[in-house]
């Protein structure tokens, strides 16, 4: 049986992750320090023997994990903050140094593990490596346009850093390693105050609360479903050819927030009032990944549409 080990794996794609490593006959340890994650999100897989969870910051010494002679065979690192709404309690705005941490400290830690176990190594970097991107779609070669002091840097610049070390373990270790480049991902299990724009829009579609849109609506964003977004995960991890690269992940259906606000609303039949507040500084206007090498190399591509994945998201917040 192999062992994995995904760090942030009680975040809302870690968590997702944990589930299919089980089903798919893995041992999975998740390491989280919950300061974004939620133990709720684990609270099934808790039960399993295969499934151990451990509370632990990444960024500081990894002393319980694993013991001298257990092996880990691939290591998912997911830790980071990842909402840039500064009104979510949860967001990097409101972390930080932890998101700088997380990346760079937490990224050196879990690539000296992967070196002393020989284990696979997965980055979960980000589409904000690429800033507020002057072409679009964004190509893994496009370097990007990123603010290097605003307050979007912690996380932009933590993504960079992170994929820099990682490629530094490639090249002078030659370390198993990959990155990928997570494109906006949505599905149940978001949390419901993350800030970010599908829970925050559906949620507030379901309560027949103001939907606020920041800004005027006109910037762009191309949502995967969760679903899609793990198989494309998996593949990156197992699929030989990725190793020592980086390959983009996320749909590249691009949608205006604005249409996005006018479908939720639809789809939720809700009375909302749709309401602008002013725009997040920094704001990327357009997002859109250009995924020819991830099909190419990975065979892969989002299966799910953005109506069918909202009627499940929909679904899980109304029962909750
Ligand atoms: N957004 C919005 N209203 C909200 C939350 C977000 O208009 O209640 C906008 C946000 O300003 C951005 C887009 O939706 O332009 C996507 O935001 P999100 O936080 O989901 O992710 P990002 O892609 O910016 O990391």
């Amino acid at each position: 049986m192999q062992t994995a080990l995904v760090s942030g794996g009680a975040g809302f794609i870690g968590s997702h992750l944990c589930k299919r490593l089980l089903q798919d006959g893995c041992k999975v340890i998740c390491v989280d320090n919950l300061i974004t994650g939620s133990k709720e999100n684990v609270k099934d897989l808790l039960l399993i023997p295969q499934f151990k969870f451990i509370e632990q910051d990444i960024a500081k010494p990894i002393r319980q994990l694993p013991d001298q002679k257990s092996k880990v065979d691939y290591i998912f690192h997911l830790a980071s903050p990842a909402s840039p709404n500064k009104k979510s309690r949860r967001s990097y705005i409101n972390y930080p140094i932890e998101t700088l941490l997380a990346n760079s400290v937490g990224t050196y830690n879990l690539l000296e593990l992967a070196k002393k176990k020989s284990a696979r190594f997965l980055y979960a970097s980000s589409s904000e490596v690429y800033g507020d991107p002057a072409i679009s779609p964004q190509k893994e070669e496009y370097f990007g346009n990123v603010n290097p002091v605003g307050v979007r840097s912690v996380y932009d610049e933590g993504k960079r850093f992170g994929e820099a070390i990682t490629m530094a373990y490639v090249r002078k270790h030659n370390l198993d390693a990959r990155i990928v480049r997570i494109f906006n991902t949505y599905g149940p299990q978001m949390q419901r105050d993350d800030g970010r724009v599908v829970s925050n829009f559906i949620n507030q579609a379901i309560a027949n609360e103001q939907i606020t849109i920041y800004g005027d609506g006109k910037q762009t964003r191309s949502f995967c479903y969760i679903d899609d977004m793990i198989e494309g995960i998996l593949k990156a991890m197992l699929i030989e050819k990725v190793r020592g690269g980086v390959v983009n992940l996320g749909n590249p259906d691009e949608r205006t927030i604005l249409e996005l606000t006018i479908l939720i609303k639809k789809m939720a039949n809700s009375q909302s009032k749709i309401v602008h507040e002013e725009a997040s500084e920094d704001d990327p206007k357009r997002r859109k990944p250009d995924i020819t090498k991830a099909k190419r190399i990975l065979g892969w591509e989002p299966k799910l549409g953005l109506e069918e994945g909202l009627t499940k998201t929909i679904q899980y917040f109304q029962s909750i």
